[in-house]
């Protein structure tokens, strides 16, 4: 069963990569937001609020559930897609790992289905969804080790120092275990 062949993170801002695919933290309404949310629709421009608007009327009228991944034009951004995906909200009283590693593999599953082989991933849930980075790495570094998926490259490409070191930590942890 194929596996991602190079999994890397970068500091950086996702609205600069040169991928295939840039994955969207994103929420339900799929209507744009803050955070990466807002960077991506604001350089991508109209087009991908157009296809967005779109998807709510025909595919999830009552928005995309937590978990999920669905596809739009990445607009201006110099990428192709952007994979929108909407991460849990962190809860100190339920563990919710299984829904924020499942952002990984259905975006990965929609990466596939474009044909996409360079995948960015940002920090999924950390920003205002509240979960703590130490927490957030590692599940999103092994739900793509482990995805069963064609996609070459994935680049989790985090804004600042600290997220960058926490997922190079979680990298090189999970890549040590196998
Ligand atoms: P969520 O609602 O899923 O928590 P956010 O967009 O609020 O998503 O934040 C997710 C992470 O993305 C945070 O760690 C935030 O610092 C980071 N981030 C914000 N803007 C960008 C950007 N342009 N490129 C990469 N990462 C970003």
């Amino acid at each position: 069963m194929p596996h991602v062949f190079s999994i890397t993170a970068i500091q950086g801002d996702i609205t600069d990569q040169q991928v295939d695919a840039v994955v969207n933290a994103a929420n339900h309404s799929l209507m744009g937001g803050g955070g990466v949310d807002g960077a991506i629709h604001r350089r991508g421009g109209p087009r991908i609020k157009e296809e967005c608007k779109r998807l709510r009327a025909e595919r999830y009228p009552d928005g995309l559930p937590t978990g999920q991944a669905v596809a739009t034009t990445a607009g201006d951004l110099p990428a192709r897609w952007v994979i929108h995906t909407v991460g849990p909200t962190y809860s100190r009283s339920e563990d919710r790992s299984h829904l924020l590693a499942s952002c990984h593999t259905e975006a990965l599953r929609v990466a596939d289905e474009l044909g996409a082989k360079k995948v960015a991933f940002p920090a999924i849930s950390t920003g205002a969804y509240g979960y703590p980075l130490e927490e957030a790495a590692p599940i999103a570094v092994r739900a793509v080790m482990d995805a069963d998926t064609h996609v070459e490259e994935v680049r989790f490409v985090l804004f600042d120092a600290d997220a960058h070191r926490i997922y190079e930590d979680a990298l090189r942890a999970a890549q040590g275990s196998g």
